[in-house]
């Protein structure tokens, strides 16, 4: 058996190897490191890809988001919902423009934030809500977009683990991820569904005005040369991860079945396993598994019930497993972000979920024989 690895980015390169060896070796014939053409090309095939009007690239997905909450005019002060279970990047930039992050808590089966828990947050200082596609399943942004338009808030989607799925909406449409919302961010990080080979981020949105906002705010805040017309950031995709990334996109619908593949193969090995809590892929795209791509699984996440989860992640290191706890601490607990707004009971299924979830071993080249090896590990271990 092949060695498991939690990613296998070295065995994924290995299939695309000469268009990426030849992508990279032109841009160091022509010195074109940054803004080249690979990085127009990029982004426009991205746009047609996702079906939206702009892709703006910039450095890394933490940037993204902190651009589009910069070109939306967030204003110290207001107040931003987003949920507690996720990683930090998406509350750090709140707080990081002198907005109030409110952190909310998440639904048990699907992990991503709890409408209702939006709702009961509201003030009139809420400007924005930032949805999280956690671990590649989409919020409910029927819920949200319908929240977001009582309520008159912005939405900002976390499409960071979530690129390349489809949301299927109430009345049967259907868009990509990141495209819903006024803003979407996603990140190009190695491990990344569409990873780079460093660091990359993308900014998507519908509105011509804010496009052009977020096209100067990436670059120093110049709309026209040395006219620094607002305060901007530097934050560029340099042309060695665009053409990376150029070399993976037509692969992207590939790796998101490879993915999906591997999840329905390690879903029906734990049917009726005890405490083990499989996830849950929402029921709307069920009737149509196979076409339509609501769950790309960057993770695969189980909760593992009655305190076993520890043990168990004691004994997948023994066997040679490994795993990720993603994420072993809520927002809400961390130091820089505790906040005493807060009340007991607030955040019941976050504090739940943390001491449950384990994220098995998932990637474009997971074979059968690894995922039944984990597998058998995990059945043996919690029938003992
Ligand atoms: C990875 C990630 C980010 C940040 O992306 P970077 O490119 O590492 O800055 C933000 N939000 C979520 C949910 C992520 O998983």
């Amino acid at each position: 058996m092949k060695k498991i690895q939690m990613v296998d980015l070295g065995g994924q390169y290995q299939g695309i190897k000469d268009q990426i060896n030849q992508s990279i070796e032109t841009i160091l014939e022509t010195s074109a490191f940054i803004n080249g053409p690979d990085v127009h090309a990029f982004s426009r095939e991205l746009e047609d890809y996702l079906g939206v009007k702009h892709v703006i690239p910039c450095a890394n997905g933490t940037d993204a988001l902190q651009i589009a909450m910069m070109g939306l005019g967030l204003k110290p002060g207001d107040e931003v919902i987003t949920a507690d279970f996720t990683f930090a990047a998406t509350v750090e930039v709140i707080a990081l423009l002198q907005l109030t992050p409110v952190l909310v808590d998440v639904y048990p089966d699907t992990f991503n934030i709890d409408v209702e828990a939006i709702e009961r947050a509201i003030t009139p200082k809420t400007k924005a809500i930032v949805p999280v596609h956690l671990f590649g399943q989409c919020a409910n942004m029927d819920a949200i977009m319908g929240l977001a338009k009582k309520h008159n808030l912005l939405v900002i989607e976390d499409n960071a683990q979530a690129i390349g799925a489809d949301y299927i909406f109430d009345n049967g449409d259907k868009q990509k991820a990141g495209t819903i919302g006024h803003v979407g961010a996603t990140s190009f990080f190695p491990s990344k569904n569409l990873g780079a080979y460093g660091d990359g981020g993308a900014i998507f949105t519908n509105d011509d005005d804010l496009a052009h906002t977020l096209r100067g705010i990436v670059n120093h805040g110049m709309y026209e040369r040395y006219h620094h017309d607002v305060v901007g950031v530097n934050s560029r995709l340099d042309s060695i991860q665009a053409a990376v990334l150029r070399a993976k996109l037509p692969h992207l619908d590939a790796y998101c079945s490879r993915r999906r593949n591997a999840a329905e193969k390690y879903s029906q090995a734990f049917n009726g396993v005890n405490d083990v809590i499989v996830p849950q892929v929402v029921s709307k795209c069920d009737c149509e598994l196979g076409s339509c791509s609501c769950h790309v699984f960057h993770q695969y996440t189980l909760r593992i019930t009655n305190g076993k989860r520890d043990a168990l992640a004691a004994h997948l290191s023994e066997k040679g497993i490994p795993f990720g706890i993603y994420y072993p601490i809520p927002l809400h607990k961390q130091k820089a972000y505790i906040d005493e707004r807060y009340n007991k009971g607030d955040f019941k299924v976050t504090n739940q979920l943390v001491d449950e979830v384990i994220s098995l071993p998932m990637h474009t080249e997971l074979d059968d024989e690894q995922i039944e090896y984990i597998v058998q590990t995990i059945i043996k271990f919690l029938s003992k």
